[in-house]
């Protein structure tokens, strides 16, 4: 009999893409995309199709601990009730704070939210989503009235014109990034990118926009004039529906975009040519210090062009984590209070009345960034941590570091016990882990699916919404935390989205407050608001219309000489924010196996650095290391950083803390994306790896970054001066082999069965072999001999495949390349027929279109 599949969805991005999984053991499952999910019919991406290598207990917290050591629920749910209490009744209720994360489900947010703001009194309640995108919250709340995204998935298939800002879709949202290809296909949509690296999705468009940073505002301004000149403004949409402040037109001030008028120019007449158009706009466009104002010069233009509120156009918003706008609805940002309501006194009324609650928050509370400044002054004593690692994802990550070790009293919450965060807890508490959690999630499209628990809690787990309630109960405010089940949670806020709204706002889900706990188990994703949710053209605002709102370009900047550069940061095609997760697949950890930076030629050859080498990078606030890749793809004058090794992971790749702690002055996200840097060559005069059965520490002052294969781990390493060879082995039947005209060591470390343990390679001017053969033979099942062992070879190897390109098969990049020269293949479609790479997820296939561009190359010398 086959086991019956469970409906869940996926953890990592806004796409929120549904998944079908089927236990398969104790501790493991088979995935597969829910071919009944809206978002994403079936598809998932390289990381989703992945999960399964997640799920294992390795790393797992399982148990309570105070002070690092093993402790009680009970104890240490008394310890956090007291400190908490003791420190607001010393200090009042803006000394304590949480900070929580969109991996939280919708549950566990309300019970946070209510906690802070109805029964602690303060706002101090933020989340990593202000990193993600408070921005584009911001400008909806400016132009709406109401957070509200007025776009669906289904828009992409029916645009004529798609226009990507600030969004390598291709890696960040695949499954999205496939549905826009797909509707290219079948009727010929036209796709504009913006951004100003040319990533893997801005080589697949019809026309990319390589503007500066912070153009994109100068940019959608001029969109905007010139639709006015070319008489192509909606006249009567913008007198029934839209509210145009006095001098707005006048104030429409342009400038520098960084483009050639020729590209300009094109940008414009696609937009004359195609109404149907549907601007999705991502961290490139939020993550600034002018993030709002970007959203809505993008909104501006589809108001005053009418291209809202019906099928195939809007401004379209898409979140990086999969519940980004679960938090949003609840309350989980400091400047909102609960269920789309702000801090009017009615509002407040309404908020306190609905909890029956003691006190309630009055004024917005501190956000991320500012949060910590609070907690590094001594203001903040009490924080708690909730599924997120702050030490590595804010910005000047260094002084959160400071912060957090000055704190009086933090507890984290998280499924992971080593996190660089946890680092710094008084109190772990450990949560449930995806494929445990129980509740709901809201996409990027507003619909609310599942998450269900395929395994029960490991160890002491608990969800964490039962932590946050037995907390809120131990502080005396138990007869408003009695739940019992997820289900109860959701009533409650259901009923809360309609208390006293009559209209007012959008989110009202109180049709379900009354829900079944049956049908709670039951339930089938739904969109609230429904397609297109302001179709009736009646906005939040007091007199339903929307607002154009006047926004101006940032000033250009004055550069710095000591870091003449600027820095831009994003993600990786197949990890997901600090590869807690993510990090445990090996086949996850194929695609890049090393923090890496990008640069431009010119800028490499200025500033000395080799194409694979290793650079340091500075900015006012830190540094880090990174292997250089010397691209054209990146403008002249600008560098690129993925954002996600921590210092678990690597010695150097940190990136949280290079950029600043400037923000945007509305939304208060983080500018991550213009930071002044500068970038020198890393001194190492020798260089090499190691790959070892057990997880290497590596003590040593050098370059390193750790990453797991499929039985054991590989380390790249780089540095100068001495190491301390013997420290980096574990003991064993060893061989070794040494030249000392190269400065070479090679030495393998083999048990006594002759399975290899460890083997390291060290070259001051040698060659290095590639790394997976010898990766591999760290199989039970491998016995090369000696002599291939210290050459990092077999006798007759295979030819080099390369960097892996496509995950699913273990396609390298070499082995593509080959079959484009050896076959004469010029399509992705003739690729998967061949090899099958891209036929699976299709992450990869970007990727592969850019190799089939490429080619025909040679294989050379590889970043892994
Ligand atoms: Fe998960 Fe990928 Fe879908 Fe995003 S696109 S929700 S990461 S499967």
């Amino acid at each position: 009999m086959s086991k019956a599949a469970i409906r869940t969805a996926c953890p990592y991005c806004g796409v929120g893409c549904g998944i079908s999984a089927i236990k398969t053991g104790a501790r493991s499952v088979e995935i597969k995309g829910d071919a009944t999910h809206p978002a994403n019919r079936g598809k998932l991406c390289s990381k989703g199709t992945h999960l399964g290598e997640t799920v294992s207990l390795e790393g797992r917290l399982l148990y309570p601990e105070i002070a690092g050591q093993r402790a009680s629920w009970d104890a240490a749910l008394a310890l956090v009730a007291q400190r908490f209490l003791d420190t607001i009744a010393r200090h009042g209720p803006d000394s304590v704070a949480f900070y929580v994360s969109g991996q939280l489900l919708t549950e566990d947010y309300y019970v946070a939210n209510k906690l802070m703001k109805g029964f602690i009194g303060s706002s101090n309640i933020d989340t990593n989503s202000r990193l993600c995108m408070a921005s584009a919250v911001a400008a909806h709340n400016r132009a709406f009235g109401e957070d509200v995204v007025p776009c669906s998935y289904s828009d992409l298939d029916e645009a004529d014109l798609i226009v990507l800002v600030g969004s390598n879709t291709a890696w960040c949202h695949p499954v999205v990034w496939q549905r826009i290809e797909a509707a290219r296909e079948a009727r010929g949509t036209k796709l504009v990118v913006i951004d100003p690296r040319r990533t893997e999705t801005a080589e697949r468009a019809d026309l990319h926009l390589p503007i500066c940073p912070d153009g994109d505002v100068a940019l959608f301004n001029a969109a905007l004039v010139e639709m006015q000149r070319r008489g192509l403004l909606n006249e009567a949409y913008l007198a029934g529906h839209v509210s145009t402040p006095e001098g707005f037109w006048e104030q429409l001030s342009g400038g520098d975009d960084g483009l050639d008028e020729a590209t300009r120019s094109a940008f414009f007449d696609l937009l004359s040519k195609h109404s149907k158009t549907v601007t999705l706009y991502s961290q490139g466009a939020n993550q600034s210090a002018c993030g709002t104002d970007k959203g809505n010069a993008i909104i501006n233009l589809h108001l005053a062009t009418g291209r809202i509120d019906k099928p195939g156009m809007g401004p379209f918003s898409i979140t990086g984590q999969p519940n980004a706008m679960g938090g949003r609805e609840v309350g989980g940002l400091a400047n909102m209070l609960a269920a789309h309501m702000g801090f009017s006194g009615e509002e407040c009324t309404a908020a306190q009345d609905f909890w029956a609650s003691p006190t309630i928050a009055s004024r917005p509370g501190l956000k991320a960034v500012d949060m910590f400044r609070a907690i590094a002054d001594g203001r903040i004593k009490a924080l708690w941590i909730m599924a997120t690692n702050p030490a590595v994802s804010m910005p000047d990550a260094n002084c959160v570091r400071a912060a957090l070790d000055k704190c009086d009293f933090v507890v984290v919450s998280d499924c992971i016990a080593e996190t660089d965060s946890a680092a710094f807890a008084d109190v772990k508490l450990p949560a449930l882990a995806w494929g445990e959690k129980d509740g709901t999630v809201t996409n990027s499209e507003r619909v609310v699916s599942r998450q269900r628990p395929i395994f029960p809690p490991p160890g002491e787990a608990r969800g964490d919404w039962d932590i946050i309630a037995d907390v809120a109960r131990r502080m005396g405010f138990g007869q408003a935390f009695t739940y019992t089940s997820p289900a109860a949670i959701f009533r409650e806020y259901a009923a809360q989205t309609g208390f006293r709204n009559e209209g007012r706002r959008l989110l009202d889900l109180s049709r379900w407050a009354e829900i079944s706990d049956a049908d709670y188990d039951g339930w089938k994703p739904w969109q609230w608001g429904g397609a297109s949710p302001f179709s009736q053209a009646r906005y939040s605002t007091p007199d339903g219309k929307a607002r154009l709102v006047v926004v101006t370009p940032p000033l250009s900047e004055v550069t710095d000489p000591a870091f003449p550069l600027r820095l831009n940061t994003g993600r990786a095609r197949d990890q997901w924010h600090t590869m807690t997760r993510t990090g445990l697949s090996p086949k996850l950890s194929q695609h890049r196996r090393e923090p890496w930076i990008e640069i431009h030629p010119e800028d490499a050859a200025r500033h000395g650095i080799a194409n694979h080498a290793i650079a340091r990078v500075s900015t006012p606030w830190g540094e880090s290391l990174y292997r250089a890749l010397v691209t054209e793809s990146q403008r002249k004058g600008e560098l690129f950083v993925p954002i996600h090794w921590t210092d678990q992971l690597s010695s150097g790749g940190r990136t949280g803390r290079l950029p600043g702690q400037m923000v945007d002055p509305v939304s208060g996200q983080p500018a991550f994306k213009n930071t002044p840097a500068m970038i020198a060559p890393y001194a190492a005069d020798w260089r090499g790896f190691i790959v070892s059965a057990g997880k290497p520490d590596i003590a040593a002052d050098c370059y390193w970054t750790r990453v797991r294969g499929e039985h054991g781990w590989l380390v790249e390493l780089a540095g100068h001066g001495l190491i301390d060879v013997e420290a980096l082995l574990p003991a064993g039947q060893r061989i070794e082999a040494q030249d000392a005209k190269r400065g070479t060591i090679r030495v393998a470390v083999r048990n006594e069965a002759g399975v290899l343990k460890a083997a390291l390679f060290l070259t001051r001017s040698g060659t290095l072999p590639p790394r997976d053969w010898i990766l591999a033979q760290l199989g039970p099942d491998e016995r090369a001999q000696g002599a291939e062992l210290l050459a990092g070879r077999a006798a007759s190897p295979a030819p080099d495949a390369g960097p892996v390109v496509c995950v699913c098969f273990d396609i390298g990049a070499y082995t593509i390349t080959r079959a484009i020269r050896e076959q004469a293949l010029t399509s992705v479609e003739a690729i998967g027929k061949t090899l099958s790479a891209g036929t699976n997820c299709g992450s990869c296939r970007p990727a592969i279109a850019r190799l089939i561009a490429e080619a025909p190359i040679e294989p050379q010398a590889t970043i892994a």
